[in-house]
């Protein structure tokens, strides 16, 4: 007989990704930056000091091509060193947008003196950090850092919804079930050994007669 689940459905808890730069004017201040991301309880997954060519920096910022301000931005991207950041959080996209302030850093001074683009930026364009804008945004500037190492999405919105109700909440609902029948002593290590027990994923073990 199948066990009736006791448990609601967990709440589904979305990580997401952003990408994060330490642009020329504030790369020597770098520590400082990566202490206050760390205070702010972003993780770092991914990090890399490099320095774009002129090629990389006009793809990368391909969207405003043909504006006034391309050419100085693409002379100050490519100028020094930057670090590019894979940092993760609850929402992080827009945290990390909201941390920033205002793009330009004079503005940034007079109105947000808290933010991070009045701490560690300059002026209209240099203005000491980058943040991706949207999921996609952050997905293809991650890719473009990071094109070496695998970076599989995480799951997202509807599609974490969808991953965690097929794959695991089955499964946990149905050994949270079991934990409530059998009030075991120490519930974290009978959780952890039912799990591996009854991994429906586990490769079956069959018998072969000799
Ligand atoms: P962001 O997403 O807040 O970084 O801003 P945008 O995507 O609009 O612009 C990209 C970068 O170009 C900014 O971070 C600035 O370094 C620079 N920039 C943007 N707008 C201006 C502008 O009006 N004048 C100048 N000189 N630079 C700008
Ligand atoms: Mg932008």
């Amino acid at each position: 007989m199948e066990d009736t689940p006791i448990f609601p459905d967990p709440p589904v808890v979305t990580v997401e990704r952003t990408l994060a730069i330490i642009k020329p004017d504030a790369v020597h201040r770098a520590d400082e930056v990566m202490e206050d991301i760390k205070s702010l309880e972003f993780s770092i997954l991914n990090q890399r000091r490099l320095r774009l060519t002129p090629e990389q920096a006009s793809d990368f910022y391909a969207e405003h091509y043909g504006k006034m301000f391309f050419p100085s931005l693409i002379a100050y991207m490519q100028s020094a060193d930057i670090i590019a950041l894979v940092l993760a959080k609850r929402d992080a996209i827009q945290e990390w947008r909201d941390l920033l302030g205002p793009t330009n850093a004079v503005r940034a001074k007079q109105e947000a003196p808290d933010s991070l683009r009045a701490k560690y930026g300059h002026d209209q364009t240099r203005n000491g950090l980058h943040g991706s804008d949207s999921y996609h945004t952050a997905e293809r500037e991650i890719r473009f850092m990071f094109s070496e190492s695998i970076t599989e999405p995480i799951y997202h919105g509807q599609d974490a919804t969808d991953y965690l109700q097929s794959k695991v909440n089955p499964v946990l609902t149905k050994a949270l079930t079991h934990l409530s029948k059998q009030k075991p002593e120490d519930p974290l290590t009978w959780l952890a050994q039912w799990l591996l027990d009854n991994n429906p994923n586990k490769p079956k073990v069959t018998e072969v007669d000799p």
